[in-house]
């Protein structure tokens, strides 16, 4: 709280409309938002609609109708991410005039060939900490010309992160190795100052083709946007972090401060996810379950 009693610190909850709230989306938005009462902070809430294909308005709809149900209230108006596609090719374009992307015309299949190619069981290959398979690499250095003729060819492409080059960069422009500072716990214990060590995503996917954005780049547009100072979410996403300090660095944004949160697992110990209906918000009011219920349920 500032002297003249405005809040300091802001809090987001930032859903994706591509599916019914489950628990896990309760226990995500109950932890900011009780985080930032506790913090005399404001609390906002982000609609994460990048992905045209996916998103949909009864989703969104249901957002809004699950939290009020829960008892949250959130600042107007709420920042919808496919209204600001503009902040997210300005900042795309940032990138590319330092050199730091490139386009990618690979298919999961040339990526899957590729890596076939290199002899290594595609079982033992590495993947990212969102599954996906690290990138072999294939468009990386492809000539300029042929670059152009693909692209006047039409071909799909996707805006790659060139992952080394961003983190080398980042670190001369910070003038040290860059860190950030975890308030709560990583999925393996990590707490305090961490190191970012985005080497486990390799060349990440930062925009698309169609859509000038991906996660990472329109979760940290977005963040500095809107003054976000402590970023709460699942331990899911504590990884993402690495890219996302790469990301403000290079783009001249503040430094939130994170703190990320368990997440809620079914009876077998598995993650949530969006099909898990017996979890769903909607399915447990119509079984007569609570606000106060769903609060205990995710231990609030
Ligand atoms: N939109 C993301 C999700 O639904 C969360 C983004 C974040 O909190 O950084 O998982």
């Amino acid at each position: 709280m500032r002297e003249n009693g405005e809040p300091t610190e802001v809090l987001r909850f930032a859903p994706s409309p591509n599916g019914w709230l489950h628990l896990g989306h309760a226990c995500s938005a109950l932890f900011a938002y009780e985080t930032a009462k506790e913090l005399n902070g404001r609390f906002l809430l982000r609609i994460e609609d990048i992905d045209v294909g996916r998103c949909r308005p009864e989703y969104e709809e249901a957002i809004y109708e699950d939290l009020a149900w829960l008892g949250l209230d959130w600042e107007r108006p709420v920042r919808r991410q496919s209204e600001h596609f503009a902040d997210y090719k300005a900042a795309l374009k940032r990138l590319r005039d330092m050199g730091l992307v490139y386009p990618c015309f690979a298919t999961r299949k040339d990526i899957a060939d590729a890596i076939a190619a290199t002899g290594i069981d595609a079982r033992n290959w590495p993947v990212d900490p969102d599954g996906a398979p690290i990138y072999p690499g294939i468009y990386k250095d492809l000539a300029p010309a042929e670059m152009n003729r693909l692209m006047w060819e039409g071909r799909t492409y996707a805006w790659r992160l060139d992952t080394e080059s961003a983190l080398a960069k980042a670190e001369a422009i910070a003038g040290k190795a860059l860190t950030f500072s975890e308030d709560g716990e990583g999925p393996n214990g990590e707490t305090g100052t961490c190191a970012v060590k985005p080497a486990l995503f390799g060349d990440v996917v930062i925009a698309r083709k169609d859509v000038p954005t991906s996660y990472h780049l329109a979760v940290t547009v977005d963040d500095a946007i809107q003054g976000v100072t402590l970023v709460t979410r699942g331990q899911d996403l504590f990884h993402a972090t690495y890219i996302h300090r790469i990301l403000q660095v290079l783009l001249g944004l503040p430094e939130p401060r994170y703190r990320h949160h368990r997440l809620i697992r079914d009876d077998a110990g598995r993650r949530l996810s969006k099909s898990a209906r017996d979890m769903g918000l909607r399915e447990l009011r119509a079984a007569g379950k609570t606000p106060a219920d769903i609060r205990r349920m995710v231990g609030f």
